[in-house]
């Protein structure tokens, strides 16, 4: 096969396969980026095996990827922020830019929403991929093309902790250990909060915790809730100001309420079971805040800073490294569940 852009395509459910597609040709707005970096994320592997997320359903093949750094090779008519060679990390999402929830500014709940890697958009798994100008975000020479790709789930993280509210002193419940939870306690230390507990079942994704600065982690063996909220309120001596559930499990849910501060905040950040019980009374009673996260909004500035300034190092999540070509290799080692998070290069400069 030729490879003039080599481009991971998921055809269906679990078909996905290396194709060459024809390169793309920037708009008015818009840029051609040369890809450099693209992380593996959850979502990604869950359209390959699943075919669907909740109502975004594969109706037709679609490019995955969109966790992503570039280098920018070709400027669409009137573009003026950027020039070509410019390094980039880009926020995947594009919005309508005219709605209600555009012009208020929260724009990750515009409906018209072109998100990389959701259906029908496609992603920017492959050599060569167009993108608006004005959400790709000029990298500093020394922030590295791995962490520009991680600039998006450290937007997560920035977004859920705005969310949550997190101030100096306080104390943080980060629940589940995965990439989203790992971002989340390195946010939260950032952020100034005093003491931070994570809680997983596995106890490698707790020593990476640790690693990452969590002042306390607690290992789930019970499905009972209460029995980890003993655990966590032994750890930090009292309930937990804030909790940030990452693991989108129903019972590490209620173990984010019940081990929260009367008048606190829980953010929902895992997405799992559509349907779930939740103590609503104990919350509601509590004066304990719900709060959804969707994405983020406004926050690739605040973790590009984050990152230029040596405020978080994200590198050490970084377990797993394969070439684009290897592409649906590194997806099978993502699908087992391998390391912390897996970056494929698309950097043919690299091999
Ligand atoms: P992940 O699967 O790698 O991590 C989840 C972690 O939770 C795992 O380490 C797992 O062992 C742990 N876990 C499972 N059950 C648990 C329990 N009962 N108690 C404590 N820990 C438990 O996923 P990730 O990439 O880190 O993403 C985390 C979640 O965030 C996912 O549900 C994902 O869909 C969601 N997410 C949501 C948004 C959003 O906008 N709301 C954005 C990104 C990711
Ligand atoms: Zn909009």
């Amino acid at each position: 096969m030729t490879d003039i852009n080599l481009t991971a395509v998921l055809f269906e459910q679990n078909d996905l396969r290396m194709e060459d597609c024809p390169i793309p040709t920037p708009g008015p707005g818009q840029v051609l980026l040369e890809m450099k970096e693209v992380g593996i994320c959850g979502s990604d592997v869950h359209y390959w095996t699943h075919g669907r997320i909740g109502d975004f359903v594969l109706k037709a093949p679609m490019v995955l990827g969109h966790e992503a750094s570039a280098i920018v090779s070709k400027l669409g008519e009137g573009v003026t922020t950027l020039k070509v060679g410019d390094r980039v990390a880009i926020e995947p999402g594009v919005p309508c830019r005219k709605c209600n929830y555009c012009k208020t500014g929260r724009y990750n709940l515009c409906l018209e929403m072109k998100f990389c890697a959701t259906p029908p958009y496609d992603g920017n798994l492959a050599r060569f991929y167009v993108h608006d100008a004005d959400f790709c975000f000029k990298l500093p020479d020394h922030v590295s093309f791995e962490e520009g790709a991680l600039l998006e789930p450290l937007s997560v993280a920035v977004h859920a902790t705005n969310r949550a509210g997190v101030k100096l002193g306080n104390t943080v419940l980060v629940c589940g250990a995965g990439p989203i939870g790992l971002l989340n306690i390195l946010t939260a230390k950032a952020k100034g909060a005093a003491f931070v507990c994570a809680t997983d079942l596995d106890a490698s994704r707790l020593e990476m915790a640790k690693k990452l600065g969590a002042d306390f982690t607690v290992q789930v063996t019970s499905r009972d809730p209460l029995v980890t909220v003993q655990a966590i309120e032994e750890a930090l001596g009292d309930k937990a100001d804030i909790a940030i559930e990452c693991s989108g499990a129903a019972p590490s849910l209620k173990t984010a309420i019940y081990a929260t501060k009367s008048g606190g905040v829980v953010v929902l950040v895992g997405l799992g079971q559509e349907m779930v019980e939740m103590p609503v009374v104990n919350a509601g009673v509590r004066e304990v805040d719900i709060r959804g996260i969707f994405r983020y909004v406004n926050c690739y500035p605040t973790a590009l800073a984050m990152i230029a300034s040596g405020k978080v190092n994200v590198k050490p999540l970084v377990t797993h490294r394969f070439k684009l070509e290897e592409s649906i290799k590194a997806f099978e080692a993502a699908k087992r569940g391998e390391g912390i998070k897996i970056m494929i290069s698309c950097d043919r400069k690299k091999e």
